[in-house]
């Protein structure tokens, strides 16, 4: 099985996942709620900027792209894992209706929403993570691990 798509195709793949993340975004920051008080401080200390702004939105499942050149993408690059529990997209939060407001997952998806910040939007974000995975794979991928080790640290603290 294929794991990883060529680095080749992350330019005709970006539009597509920026269009898709941009949409779900929107929604999310439609229907979410904001984040309560300790998630605030939590965003805060992880380098979020107007942490205000984010939004949480409780889904059954993590929405998956219906493009099907962006679906097998995703799948095969773990971006969507087969039962993912949250989902960041810049502000805007998606978490699995059995996780909602874990304390390490809301933190490691609040990574994320400050990776986009750091790395200036969806599109140069998504550009980043695509390469990462595409060349060392989702478990490896320096966004992945930064996100992993701040959640460990700050929920240990
Ligand atoms: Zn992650």
């Amino acid at each position: 099985m294929d794991r990883q798509i060529g680095i080749d195709q992350v330019d005709e793949l970006l539009p597509l996942a920026a269009q898709w993340a941009t949409e779900q975004e929107r929604r999310v920051l439609c229907e979410g709620v904001p984040l309560s008080e300790s998630e605030l401080a939590d965003a805060k200390a992880v380098g979020v900027r107007n942490p205000e702004r984010v939004r949480l939105l409780r889904v059954d499942e993590i929405p998956v792209p219906v493009h099907p050149m962006l679906k097998a993408a995703a799948a095969s690059i773990n971006f969507i894992t087969a039962a993912p529990r949250g989902l960041a997209l810049q502000n805007a939060i998606f978490v699995r209706s059995d996780q909602w407001r874990d304390r390490d997952l809301i933190v490691h998806e609040l990574v994320h929403t400050a990776q986009y910040q750091r790395l200036g939007g969806v599109l140069p974000f998504l550009q980043t993570y695509i390469v990462q995975c595409a060349t060392v794979g989702y478990q490896q991928a320096p966004l992945e691990l930064e996100a992993t080790a701040t959640a460990e640290r700050i929920c240990s603290e």
